[in-house]
């Protein structure tokens, strides 16, 4: 660590402690060429994850955004805001270790929240695809519901029942 006043990378730790949370550790440092006294911060930086779209586009990976459609496909489900956060964790964990350089695809993406979806809640999952694949014509929609399996669509009563409020 460069010394702020005299530019020495010549210098060492007098004390280190966690800042509230943990989340932060502070080091003062002692610079031993010109004595001088500073404080360095050291955090968590999460990888700054891009995502790149069909385009080609590249945009930031937006955490806030992806909760947001998740949200939007379970609305008026049985589907707690605590399992949306938990499913917006690991899809964002998976995309942190799952991919080597910082760039995904929004395909990717998109393939990892249609699975998740599909194990929770398949009227949030085909909700979903509709809107990230574009579907135009309802033999789109025909086609994905043709691919959950039988024991989602055999439960009448807990899959096909119209939201209680209108979607539109
Ligand atoms: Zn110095």
């Amino acid at each position: 660590m460069r010394c702020p006043y005299c530019n020495s990378t010549d210098s060492r730790v007098t004390d280190s402690r966690p800042d509230t949370e943990d989340a932060i550790i502070r080091r003062r440092r002692v610079c031993n060429q010109c004595g001088a006294k500073f404080t360095t911060v050291e955090r968590v930086q999460m990888r700054d994850l891009m995502v790149r779209k069909n385009s080609g586009k590249l945009e930031p990976f937006d955490r806030e955004k992806l909760r947001r459609s998740i949200k939007l496909a379970c609305r008026n489900r049985d589907v707690g805001d605590e399992q949306i956060e938990k499913l917006v964790t690991s899809i964002h964990r998976r995309l942190e270790t799952e991919t080597a350089d910082d760039t995904v695809s929004s395909a990717l993406v998109g393939q990892m929240v249609s699975d998740s979806l599909l194990n929770l809640d398949p009227i949030a999952f085909v909700r979903f695809v509709s809107v990230y694949r574009k579907f135009s014509h309802i033999s789109d929609f025909k086609k994905i519901i043709a691919q959950i399996p039988e024991s989602d669509t055999d439960d009448n009563s807990t899959t096909c029942q119209l939201p209680k409020t209108s979607l539109f």
